[in-house]
């Protein structure tokens, strides 16, 4: 995302183009206009994104309205679950093993990271008796999280008691710690960015039925 919204530093997106669908109070008084007026931000938006090249590949951007006859053609749930890891702040689309399915792999990244993501970053603390890893409700201000390599190479892993193995990416991030429960999938423990994402899954990939409440997110 991070050349995308360098892109926008400093854009103001015309939001009445068509003129103002708000009320004084800034109360939507017209919607046809507000859809009228969002779209035209939105290609603005996409004409911005279409001037940029990635990694030597251009961007191409375009707006999707709603009931648009266009649709994007989203990769399975099954596909997803093996290729990407969701997490707060991060998110990881890797290559599988299959040739077949992604072709061969162009880096050693496997060799260092054998099923292709990153682990949960961890804190460690060195007490009398050695090395700990502190519980996440535990940890204090004199607790280092020591980079990915030095993680790699002790043997030691965060006890998962209540989570899966491997946890959830984001067991230490204190300010979520109590959706993070909410956010697993109880059969493959397979951890999502948001309870719904979650359920998502669970619906499709193992039939659990969704409740009234859960409904699918956006697809970004
Ligand atoms: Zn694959
Ligand atoms: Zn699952």
């Amino acid at each position: 995302m991070a050349p995308l919204s360098r892109e926008l530093s400093g854009v103001v997106l015309p939001h009445e183009h068509f003129g103002s669908h708000l009320d004084a109070h800034g109360r939507t008084i017209d919607e046809d206009l507000e859809i009228e007026n969002f779209k035209f931000a939105g290609e603005v938006l996409a004409e911005i994104w279409s001037e940029l090249t990635i990694d030597n590949y251009p961007v191409i951007a375009e707006y999707f309205g709603t009931g648009s006859e266009k649709s994007v053609e989203a990769p399975s749930l099954e596909w997803y679950a093996s290729h990407v890891r969701e997490s707060q702040y991060f998110l990881q689309i890797v290559k599988c093993n299959d040739v077949a399915c992604c072709g061969l792999l162009r880096s050693d990244l496997k060799n260092i990271l054998p099923d292709g993501f990153f682990p949960a970053p961890f804190p460690m603390r060195r007490t009398p008796t050695g090395l700990t890893i502190p519980e996440p409700e535990e940890v204090c201000d004199e607790d280092t999280f020591p980079p990915f390599l030095l993680r790699n190479a002790i043997n030691m892993k965060p006890k998962a008691a209540t989570y899966p193995d491997p946890p959830p990416y984001d067991l230490y991030c204190p300010s979520i710690n109590d959706q993070l429960t909410g956010r697993l999938c109880a059969e493959c423990g397979l951890y999502f960015a948001s309870k719904s994402n979650a359920a998502r899954h669970k619906k499709e990939n193992h039939g659990v039925r969704l409740s009234e409440k859960t409904r699918p997110s956006k697809i970004l």
